[in-house]
């Protein structure tokens, strides 16, 4: 007989796991108590089997849970109890225990599908090792009154097994069933409609073309068939949404096979509680070209709720799902909004009445290289927090409200960082005020005060105005961050790079940053610390003939990086339909036309060239995706183009030389498009391991926009393969992720 104290540290509360602490002292013969504090769990047990106890604490935990550590130490002075119990939380002591909505789970699933079970067919069937929890929860401590379910009483049978600690359903918050629980129905034009089973009402509409609106876990959908060329066209056009791909759902992954390769890793990523749409291969058979037009892989995701899964069930063939909004402005979360919002675009609206309490995108991921990689991260992934890396465990709370198109908050406190969700494009004045409004969310729900506050150089960003009202009505210090140093901190910390490491040599490519000499940074070299960065290396500038039209139309960066490096003549022609000389001039005169090292803006130059750019790009990251998918048949067997370096001076001019002559030969695009990928991704690489060696670098540092390329990053990886290169795989490497970066530097320089 042996007593011992054990803590269990990591993401241990409101996943079920007192319960099968419960269940497993039980099977073990063990007895004493277990509770929840602010630290985790803590275990005080007394038994023979303590040993296989601690090891089943961490091996056998419940899906949701993330053990970070179980330790045990000896207590010989408990007192020897008779029982096994749960203690009762102490309100106001648990830190918080809000955690991401999980996929439904395997147990819920054959329940969904026993025709004798009390949970036949009902779309909010959930338990502790599955369902909503961030989208529903509207205060702490996570229980059911602090989450939307609030609205629906829990009959007795649910009452029961939400009591019983040998149930898995002891404590599921969102527990229901169809007697006491939320309901779907129909609507359209005429209003409700009185139908028997809506689920097989909606999967018939979907059979006869129809656009859905489809009520998900953190937001609206638009949904229509992913086989019918007719309803695929029309969502585009009713929602004016040319060309962006859209995201495909299917009911398993034998489905996705038809159409995509799926690795094994792939495999587990689909299937994994977060059910990010994950980015695969086409392959196989071939879908409607309109769902994701110029692009080499598509977007897949398996049902995020057991309401998708039972129209996926009766529809039987993939859906196309996009996000119900109007165009650029945040989805639609709310039955009202959606009614007035959503009208012009669907036939059908499928509703129910369990209240979204907060909005949360799809998360989209890939895997490259082996690793999964989060491209932006929200549903399934947020609130999940990263530990600080050793030697910022001290900082002071930090605010950082990071950049502009992917906009994201991060709040450090406790040695951890909690990057937000993505929080979407701040161009738009609604995805401000929601921004706004999520940083009132963040700071009540983690409890978060900052004593200093992190910004984006940028004078414009309305993060930067955000973050300028905190410090000034919290009257706390604010720190402004160069762009891309915070893109190489992200990867760093994300990376638990230790502050007292040394130097790592930060690539950064991206679209565009402000940088510290009033030029537009995006090509940068860094040679950074958490605390500071010297600017070692870049693209070559040219200008940027425009300003922000020129980030729009790609046609334009063709022109400047034609006449940066005397193809002016080729310039001419080539764009013998565009305004040439009147841009000329504003850039001679320097109107409009700052000088840019960005990679991103090379990229669009050179889709201009190949005729795969559209004359304005419809959604970011267009051109520069057409370019991807034409080099992808040709990236092994290409000759790479060359680039010039001096003094650390990436200079391009014999590549556009290069491309030139391959143009006039009449080369493929495609195999000009890889020679260009090659070319980029081996000089890129060649001066960062050289100036890594030259300052004393122990490693190098990827982040930036231009790394969402899977195609770009794996060259990347490969040149580099005897190296240590540290990655994004957990926040995303374009400015997702920015936020996080700026928490850190602001947090290591209140320490220096
Ligand atoms: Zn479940
Ligand atoms: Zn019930
Ligand atoms: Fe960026």
């Amino acid at each position: 007989m042996r007593s011992v104290r054990i803590r269990v540290r990591g993401q241990v509360q409101g996943v079920g796991y007192r319960p099968f602490v419960w269940r497993l002292a039980h099977d073990l013969g063990i007895s004493g108590i277990v509770r929840n504090d602010a630290d985790g769990v803590l275990i005080e047990a007394s038994g023979q089997r303590i040993d296989e106890f601690t090891v089943a604490l961490k091996n056998q935990a419940p899906a949701l849970a993330k053990v970070i550590s179980v330790e045990a130490v000896d207590a010989p002075e408990l007192a020897q109890q008779a029982t096994f119990e749960i203690a009762e939380t102490e309100t106001g002591v648990a830190r918080t225990n809000v955690t991401p909505d999980a996929i439904v789970c395997t147990d819920c699933i054959a329940e969904i599908n026993d025709p004798n079970a009390r949970r036949f067919r009902y779309a909010f069937t959930n338990c502790t090792n599955c369902g909503p929890r961030f989208s529903i929860v509207e205060s702490i401590p996570y229980d059911r009154a602090s989450t939307t379910m609030h609205l629906f009483e829990m009959c007795a049978d649910c009452r029961s097994e939400y009591e019983d600690p040998a149930d898995r359903r002891f404590h599921a918050q969102p527990i229901a069933c169809p007697a006491c629980g939320p309901k779907v129905w129909l609507e359209d034009a005429s209003g409700e409609l009185d139908i028997g089973d809506p689920i097989a009402e909606a999967a018939r509409r979907l059979h006869d073309g129809q656009i859905l609106a489809l009520k998900g876990i953190g937001g609206f959908h638009l949904a229509c068939d992913a086989l019918n060329d007719d309803a695929v066209s029309r969502l585009r056009s009713r929602k004016h949404r040319p060309a962006k791909p859209f995201a495909l759902m299917a009911l398993d992954i034998e489905t996705i096979r038809q159409y995509a390769l799926v690795s094994d890793d792939e495999a587990n990523l689909l299937q994994d509680p977060a059910a990010p749409v994950l980015l695969l291969e086409a392959a196989g058979e071939t879908l409607t070209p309109s769902i994701a037009p110029n692009q080499w892989a598509l977007g897949w995701m398996l049902p995020t709720s057991p309401f998708h899964m039972l129209i996926l069930q009766d529809f039987g063939r993939p859906l196309v799902m996009t996000s119900g909004n109007l165009s650029g402005e945040p989805q639609v979360i709310g039955n009202d909004e959606a009614r007035k919002k959503l009208s012009p675009f669907v036939d059908t609206f499928v509703l129910h009445d369990r209240p979204i309490a907060r909005r949360l995108d799809d998360s989209v991921a890939r895997i490259v290289d082996g690793v999964s990689r989060v491209q932006r991260r929200a549903r399934g992934y947020a609130p999940d927090t990263l530990s600080l890396p050793d030697g910022l465990a001290n900082a002071p709370p930090v605010a950082a409200y990071g950049a502009f198109l992917k906009s994201a908050i991060c709040l450090t406190q406790h040695s951890q960082a909690l990057l937000s969700h993505h929080l979407g494009d701040l161009s738009d004045a609604l995805t401000v005020e929601e921004f706004e409004k999520a940083d009132r969310d963040y700071a009540v729900l983690m409890n978060h005060s900052p004593e200093v506050i992190a910004c984006d150089l940028h004078p414009d960003y309305p993060s930067t105005a955000q973050a300028e009202y905190c410090s000034d009505r919290l009257g706390v210090p604010l720190v402004r961050i160069q762009h891309h140093h915070a893109h190489i901190a992200a990867v760093m910390a994300e990376n638990h790079w230790p502050t007292d490491a040394g130097p790592v040599l930060g690539v950064a490519l991206d679209g565009l940053g402000w940088g510290t000499d009033d030029t537009v940074w995006g090509g940068e070299f860094l040679l950074c610390d958490y605390t500071s960065f010297v600017r070692v290396g870049h693209l070559y500038p040219v200008p940027l003939p425009g300003g922000g039209a020129a980030q729009r139309e790609p046609w334009r960066n063709l022109l400047a990086q034609l006449d940066s490096c005397g193809l002016e003549d080729r310039a001419e022609l080539l764009l013998k339909d565009r305004p040439v000389g009147p841009l000329r001039a504003a850039v001679d005169k320097g109107v409009n036309s700052p000088l840019t090292s960005s990679v991103g803006r090379m990229f669009d130059a050179v889709s201009a060239l190949l005729g795969l750019a559209p004359d304005s790009q419809s959604y970011e990251g267009e051109a520069a995706m057409a370019l991807e998918a034409a080099a992808r048949p040709f990236l092994n067997e290409v000759e790479p183009y060359p680039f010039d370096v001096a003094n650390g001076m990436l200079n391009p001019a014999p590549l556009w030389h290069a491309m030139m002559d391959d143009v006039d030969s009449s080369v493929a695009a495609g195999a000009i498009a890889a020679r260009f990928h090659v070319g980029l991704a081996n000089a890129v690489c060649d001066l960062a391991r050289a100036l890594a060696e030259a300052n004393g670098a122990k490693a190098i540092g990827f982040s930036g926009g231009c790394f969402q390329n899977a195609s770009l990053l794996s060259l990347c990886l490969n040149r580099l393969e005897n190296r240590k290169v540290l990655t994004h795989s957990l926040t995303p490497p374009n400015d997702g992720s920015v936020a996080l970066g700026q928490a850190v530097i602001a947090a290591a320089k209140q320490l220096n």
